[in-house]
């Protein structure tokens, strides 16, 4: 699947904003946010950040979101598109969507520091969902989904490494995590409250129905 390979720290410093896709170096002083918070590029430093127009502010947040996720400009209309045809309130049902991905509820597990590892574990088939192998990082859990990890690779040295820094996460209300069993339960769809993004998803709307 194709891929943003773009330098992730590059990311946050263009957007202003920590978007969280290098795992504890995030939470670090080391995050590049918190050392250079100026637009990347040799002027970046010297050059303010600009008062954007309604449409920059509208066309910024798309983007924030879109990095967030770690998506491609086509992958992110999609969801936006189905979220629009679905009854309902595009600025929850645009969120949930996003939330529901595979990859996004093991990062959220804490199974994985970041979406990108995530990811990787599910195209590598670490990930099982209702005891089957699931490789589509895509996919949308549901309500009563048990995601966890295959048994025969909890025993390699990568799961072993990783013990230490499982159940530490902050799981959002809508998901459950048993450190014993080293999986987690879809309990409910993610609402608004339970979203934490760094964007504005009624701006992404108003970019998309210009
Ligand atoms: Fe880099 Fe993470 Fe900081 Fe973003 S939040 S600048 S990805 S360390």
């Amino acid at each position: 699947m194709a891929r943003n390979l773009d330098p992730k720290c590059k990311l946050c410093r263009r957007e202003g904003a920590k978007l969280f896709l290098k795992g504890e170096k995030c939470f670090s002083p080391n995050c590049a946010m918190v050392k250079r918070d100026y637009a990347p590029g040799m002027h970046g430093a010297a050059a303010k950040r600009k008062r954007l127009s309604s449409f920059g502010l509208q066309l910024r947040e798309k983007q924030k979101a879109k990095r967030f996720y770690q998506l491609l400009e086509k992958q992110f209309y999609n969801y936006y598109e189905r979220a629009n045809s679905l009854p309902g309130d595009v600025s929850e049902i645009l969120p949930q969507l996003l939330e529901r991905r595979l990859d996004n509820v093991v990062y959220r597990l804490g199974l994985a520091a970041a979406r990108t590892a995530a990811r990787q574990l599910v195209n590598h088939g670490h990930i099982m969902v209702n005891g089957t192998k699931v490789t589509i990082p895509s996919y949308q859990v549901k309500i009563g989904d048990e995601i966890g990890v295959k048994e025969a690779y909890l025993k390699k040295p990568f799961w072993i490494s990783q013990e230490a820094n499982l159940g530490k996460s902050n799981v959002p209300g809508w998901l459950n995590f048993d450190l014993q069993k080293k999986s987690g339960k879809v309990v409910s769809l993610p609402r608004k409250e339970d979203f934490s993004e760094p964007f504005d998803v009624t701006l992404i709307i108003e970019f998309y129905s210009r």
